[in-house]
């Protein structure tokens, strides 16, 4: 598989990790089942916030947690997900902020 480029689009990374899931004999893992995964990966990845910010960590797993590696195990996750159930994510990112933007924020 070739690597990502410097300037792969959303569409590019969603490609990406299709062809990923694929080589690593991943693909046919449900929607289900990776949408548990990205729910584990989020639980690490607010580990990996708390230890950065000094939050009280098991002594077992303290210095191992990287922010920067579990957001993109987030990142990869999500997008397993979302290739499963058809949607282009960059579009639907448009269109969600799209309607964002008619919002009032306070
Ligand atoms: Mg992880």
């Amino acid at each position: 598989m070739d690597p990502l480029t410097q300037n792969a689009s959303l569409r590019d990374l969603q490609s990406y990790v299709a062809k990923l899931e694929a080589e690593r004999g991943f693909d046919g893992r449900s929607a289900e089942s990776q949408c548990l995964k990205l729910c584990e990966e989020v639980g690490e990845l607010a580990g990996a916030v708390g230890a950065l910010t000094g939050q009280p960590q098991d002594v077992r797993r303290r210095g191992s947690a990287d922010v920067g590696d579990e957001a993109a195990d987030v990142l990869l996750m999500l997008l397993a997900v979302v290739n499963r159930s058809g949607i282009d994510l960059e579009e639907a990112l448009r269109r969600k902020e799209a309607r964002n933007n008619t919002r009032q924020w306070r």
